[in-house]
């Protein structure tokens, strides 16, 4: 982004390195007290593709969660992996005890239905609230594991003191994974939430009267600064890979950068929580079983 000329607007820069520093630390300290007292906690991440950047995905929270004091273990059962071997292996997760922890990494292999193989995963295990039981608990309000992206967007807001009661939220896109998880969040908080989509006929209308825009689209530039009025807080879920290597958001951040009050960078928004949080979530699963196994003893 080029530097700002003399008197013109700069949105401020509502990184996420701060808060997942923070979240870290957390899960670290209870990591290692939940291991002093006899159950260290565990993710197992179940890949089954040979997409270059799920692997690379993968192994940031292999290593995010080694460096956290988690155990993680990563089980790759090739591109070609049939469902049902897919299926038994999430089934043998759910059954083992020493795994507190659970997400199954997509792209699965062509021809494997995804839903079928998320719904299987045990809801206290679903740290991804990939299972479609995990999203409806949260749309009713019970206790589940909200999808650690669509969590991450709601901690970043709040790390950064934007309030979301009585806000106008425009969120663009409504994937299981972000979308309608982080409308139903909001709604939680409070908030007055507009979901828009492929379909939605005119988006411009809908985000300038926005308060809080949320981005989770996967299309680089797709949000301009035509789209963003002055107080408008911005945040931009998108990561897709620019020819250079590089990562991007969905936001062309230089216009929006350039008229917004708030925006998320990418890469450094939203990411580096969502695996914090991924992390976090391991842990509190594993506190939930030891307190079984306390209760259980006593
Ligand atoms: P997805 O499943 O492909 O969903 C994309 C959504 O965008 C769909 O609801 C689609 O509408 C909507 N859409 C497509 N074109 C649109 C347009 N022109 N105007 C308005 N809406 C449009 O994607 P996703 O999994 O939600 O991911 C979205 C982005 O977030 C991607 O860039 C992904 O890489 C990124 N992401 C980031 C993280 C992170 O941790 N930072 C995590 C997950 C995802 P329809 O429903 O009508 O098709």
């Amino acid at each position: 982004m080029r530097a700002a000329a003399p008197g013109e607007r700069v949105a401020a820069r509502l990184s996420g390195s701060e808060l997942a520093a923070a979240l870290r630390a957390r899960t670290a300290d209870a990591a290692s007290e939940l291991a002093a007292a006899g159950t260290p906690p565990k993710l197992a991440v179940v890949v089954a593709t040979d997409d270059e950047s799920s692997h690379w995905y993968v192994r940031s929270i292999a290593k995010a969660a080694t460096k956290a004091g988690l155990d993680c273990d990563v089980v790759d059962l090739g591109p070609d992996a049939p469902d049902q071997a897919i299926r038994e292996k999430v089934a043998a997760l759910n059954d083992d005890v020493g795994v507190h922890g659970i997400i199954v990494q997509t792209p699965l292999p062509p021809g494997v239905a995804t839903r079928d193989v998320v719904s299987a995963i045990d809801p206290a295990k679903d740290v991804d609230g990939a299972n479609p039981a995990s999203l409806g608990r949260l749309a009713a309000g019970a206790p589940a594991f909200a999808p650690a992206t669509a969590e991450a967007v709601v901690a970043l807001l709040d790390h950064h003191g934007i309030a979301l009661a009585g806000r106008d939220v425009v969120v663009l896109g409504r994937s299981t994974v972000v979308g309608v998880p982080v409308a139903h969040l909001l709604l939680a908080r409070d908030a007055s939430v507009t979901v828009c989509h492929s379909r939605t006929a005119d988006l411009a209308a809908h985000t300038q009267r926005a308060d809080i825009v949320i981005v989770a689209v996967g299309r680089p530039g797709l949000v301009t600064g035509e789209h963003i009025t002055s107080d408008a807080v911005v945040v931009d879920v998108g990561t897709n890979p620019a020819d250079d290597g590089s990562l991007v958001g969905d936001v062309d951040a230089e216009q929006v950068g350039r008229r917004a009050a708030a925006l998320t960078p990418v890469p450094g928004g939203v990411g580096p929580v969502t695996t914090a949080l991924l992390l976090w979530h391991t842990v509190e699963a594993a506190r939930v079983h030891a307190g079984r196994l306390a209760g259980q003893a006593g």
